[in-house]
């Protein structure tokens, strides 16, 4: 049976070699495969800044300097996982639906496989494809959302798709367990005070983050743990969940969000929970200052892999 793991930087030097996400061999496989790194370079769906279509090569190349043991969870990930750089889902620029249907065909046979896939984005429009295709094989899923934005509106310019709808339909097509399923993070303008009522009439819990100010990282990790319960989940990570002094490089700034120290205390939190599938979305190059949010990036994927590997290391 094949491992796939990372290139040993002690003999290979971390800036050598072609760069896939935290120096994975690229092969298109999901055979001997526990999870996949994949890209969905689509950002034709955002409603102000443009360029996330550039987020998975920033993430990729950030990523080489990830190192394989995670000292928060105490876990060594490829004594537990073999993983690979799948390369890019597919996706027809300026075009969503077939852009949608086109990815959902890329990755049914990764989750058919039992494989988890981790997405790098792309603008949050992409997250309802990777879901339609997550609860094809394991049914309507817990979400947990973390994001400054609830992303349930109806429409946008009168129509359906775009980065501020994924989750109302999502909802609609049965492909989420709201009952289960929180929001992580709201802050910023809204357009009426009945924004977030949208959510919780869907059946989500929210918290904002003045909620989580106010009851503290450690009771909002357990109320994130307490609505998922042993259902199978998705995990999506919009980076402007962070303060734009941590991830400048994103399209709708909010001020006033976490720091990534706290960001990545939180995601180590939810470690217990039975993910299928993770995402890591509106990473836009173009606007980052010295690579920070494609680093900040990074490690929010890395967290989501270490959460897979201390699953398998504890059960
Ligand atoms: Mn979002
Ligand atoms: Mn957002």
């Amino acid at each position: 049976m094949q491992k796939y793991k990372p290139l040993d930087s002690q003999q290979i030097p971390r800036f050598s070699e072609v760069k896939t996400f935290m120096r994975l061999p690229n092969i298109r496989t999901v055979k001997d495969v526990d999870f996949v790194v994949t890209g969905a370079p689509f950002d034709t769906a955002c409603s102000y800044r443009t360029g996330s279509r550039f987020g998975p090569s920033a993430i990729r190349n950030a990523s080489s300097l990830l190192k394989p043991y995670n000292r928060f969870m105490d876990v060594n990930i490829f004594d537990h996982l073999s993983g690979v750089d799948y390369g890019d889902l597919s996706i027809v620029p300026g075009y969503i639906e077939s852009t949608y249907k086109r990815m959902q065909d890329d990755m049914t046979p990764i989750i058919e496989a039992g494989v988890v896939p981790i997405v790098l984005g792309g603008d949050h429009s992409i997250t309802l494809a990777e879901l339609r295709a997550v609860a094809a094989k394991h049914g309507p899923v817990a979400l947990v959302h973390f994001d400054a934005h609830t992303d349930t509106y109806s429409s946008y310019f009168g129509e359906k798709y775009n980065h501020g709808t994924p989750f109302k339909y999502a909802c609609d097509e049965g492909l989420i367990d709201t009952e289960h399923s929180i929001q992580v993070g709201m802050r910023g303008t809204f357009y009426s005070p009945d924004d977030l009522k949208i959510s919780e009439d869907m059946g989500f819990k929210v918290l904002t983050t003045p909620d989580i100010r106010e009851i503290g990282l450690e009771e909002t990790g357990k109320m994130i743990r307490e609505r998922v319960g042993n259902k199978p989940a998705f995990f999506t990570f919009d980076i402007d969940f962070v303060d734009p002094a941590y991830a400048p490089g994103t399209g709708t700034i909010e001020v006033g969000g976490f720091t990534s120290y706290e960001t990545l205390q939180l995601i180590r939190m939810t470690k217990e929970i039975d993910f299928k599938g993770f995402d890591v979305v509106e990473v836009l190059p173009a606007h980052d200052n010295n690579e920070i949010t494609a680093f900040l990036a990074a490690n929010v994927a890395y967290e989501f892999i270490s959460i897979l590997a201390n699953r398998v290391k504890n059960n």
